[in-house]
């Protein structure tokens, strides 16, 4: 049968006066009235408990969002036997029948709750209206959407046969239960790891990041809403290292999809690595982790184009994507417009609250990054080779609020250059033209990562070779475009090397990984 053919959903404008715009206005109101009392859902049931956790906006301390009931590793335990429990009906639910579900979960975002869920993005994650209707809305319709195309892509690939025999596969989920651990950055990502295994029949535990659980429960909402039956994904909301005592320890563990910190998640590959001989299957280990991201400009390159790049890569969501440029490598020739552009639109830029929706800049997530990235630039401040050209001030009296931050390094290997910060600071590192073929080879070599990098230039030989000379250094490749903003069914995501798996979200490639195919062979 044919399935729905999937559209990437149109981002609204929220332009003043807009239905969108009074829409979300509204439901900020309204959130911002009452103080909600989370649970975590396991099997059939919410469950309250005594460990009550506040929530506040990370751009206002004062305002209370309400409190999530944090859970201990009996929660975990429940969780994956609610799992294991659904798990057989669920994995002989015809396909359709699953992704049906998905589907309805779309368009439930996409009405409803749109506004309930960019609202729910805005306070809890101080993301802007902007970037929240593109990375929680859109991007997680888009998830849902295509997602199920690609399912349908891969149970449509069968291998050949011949008279007298019939050769067939099978793609059965895994034989277990799927861990998927999330992010705060983007609520579409925490959206889209439990759905994308669940979609291709697995049972999930899904464990957000604290600092995300107030979106996360708007999306369970939405699931349950949308018929997913008891089981079928779990919410606990637990201590990391309390929920992978018990998660990395399990037979029936089979595989983890995450997004979060490199280190996280090499510390988890070293447990299931030690654990291997515990499980009764290979676990699927299917990471996005870290980046570095680089701009790399050629004399030939449009100056104003490279600036706003820069500032939209580097300081969109307070540079906490995982594909944020916050290293740039800027000719000597181009400099002086480039940085007069820049700092022309770092004036314009505002920076406050969500719930103003002129501010730009809102807060960085939680306490510690705020003081991760201020000390950085503390650091930057005190170092006879780098200047602040603009920006350079951190304060978290109200909210964790750091201005865009641009320095400009002598040494291209200074550790802001290398070492992923997850905030407001982009490096630069201005050279002379006519040393661009070493330049690129400092790109490829600085950092330990390879998320996305962007190159600018007219020049199509210069493109070639960079493209050529780069081809390791980055999942995602940019040219002439800031490297953030992938979006679902165009721009597959994901990168190698210490950024991750590269098992690129957004495509059939990600959803391969939660099937377990059979092979049967049927002579006649
Ligand atoms: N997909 C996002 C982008 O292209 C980044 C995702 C992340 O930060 O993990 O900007």
């Amino acid at each position: 049968f044919q399935i729905p053919t999937p559209q990437n959903e149109p981002v609204k404008e929220y332009r003043p006066g807009s239905p969108e715009r009074k829409a979300i206005q509204q439901a900020l109101a309204e959130a911002r009235n009452q103080e909600v009392n989370i649970p975590m859902y396991i099997g059939a049931e919410e469950v309250y408990t005594d460990n009550r956790i506040r929530m506040a906006p990370p751009h206002d301390h004062q305002h209370t969002l309400g409190h999530f009931s944090e859970g201990d590793a009996s929660h975990v335990q429940q969780a994956i036997d609610a799992a294991l429990a659904a798990k057989e009906n669920w994995a002989s639910l015809p396909w359709e029948h699953r992704a049906g579900i998905f589907l309805k979960a779309a368009e439930l975002i996409a009405g409803p709750y749109r506004a309930t869920i960019n609202a729910a993005t805005m306070l809890g994650q101080s993301k802007n209206v902007f970037q929240a209707e593109i990375d929680s809305a859109c991007e997680l319709i888009d998830f849902l959407r295509f997602n199920v195309q690609y399912a349908a892509e891969i149970y449509s690939q069968q291998p050949k046969s011949s008279p007298g025999v019939w050769n067939r596969l099978e793609y059965r989920p895994l034989e277990g239960f799927v861990f998927a651990l999330t992010p705060f950055n983007f609520t579409a990502i925490a959206g889209n790891l439990p759905t994308s295994a669940a979609l291709l029949g697995n049972t999930v535990v899904w464990k957000p990041a604290y600092t995300q659980v107030y979106s996360a429960h708007v999306i369970m909402k939405v699931l349950k809403e949308a018929g997913l039956p008891d089981g079928v994904i779990n919410l606990i909301y637990v201590d990391g290292p309390v929920a992978g005592e018990i998660i990395f320890n399990h037979p029936d563990f089979a595989g983890i999809h995450f997004t979060g910190s490199t280190k996280v998640f090499q510390e988890i590959w070293k447990t299931i690595g030690q654990n291997i001989h515990k499980y009764k299957t290979y676990p699927r280990i299917v990471g996005e982790t870290g980046g570095k991201d680089f701009v790399l400009a050629h004399g030939s390159a449009n100056a104003e184009e490279v600036a706003t790049a820069l500032v939209r890569g580097a300081f969109e969501y307070q540079g906490q994507k995982c594909s944020a440029a916050s290293r740039a490598y800027i000719p000597a020739s181009l400099w002086p417009e480039v940085e007069q552009v820049l700092q022309k639109q770092l004036k314009s830029i505002k920076m406050g609250g969500t719930e103003d929706l002129t501010n730009f800049v809102n807060a960085v997530i939680d306490e510690r990054a705020f003081d991760k990235i201020a000390q950085y630039i503390g650091r930057a401040k005190q170092d006879p080779g780098v200047s602040v050209i603009a920006g350079g001030n951190c304060d978290k009296s109200k909210g964790y609020f750091v201005e865009p931050t641009v320095l400009r390094v002598d040494d291209p290997k200074y550790q802001t250059m290398c070492e992923e910060i997850f905030g407001p600071v982009l490096s630069v590192y201005v050279f002379e033209d006519d040393r661009f073929e070493e330049v690129v080879q400092l790109v490829n070599t600085t950092s330990p990562y390879a998320l996305t990098g962007s190159i600018f230039s007219k020049d199509r030989y210069v493109i070639d070779q960079v493209d050529k000379l780069l081809k390791n250094a980055a999942g995602n490749f940019y040219i002439n475009d800031k490297p953030t903003g992938a979006v679902v069914g165009q721009q597959p995501f994901g990168g190698a090397r210490a950024s991750g798996t590269n098992d690129k979200a957004g495509s059939y490639l990600n959803l391969l990984r939660w099937v377990s195919a059979r092979t049967i062979k049927e002579t006649f």
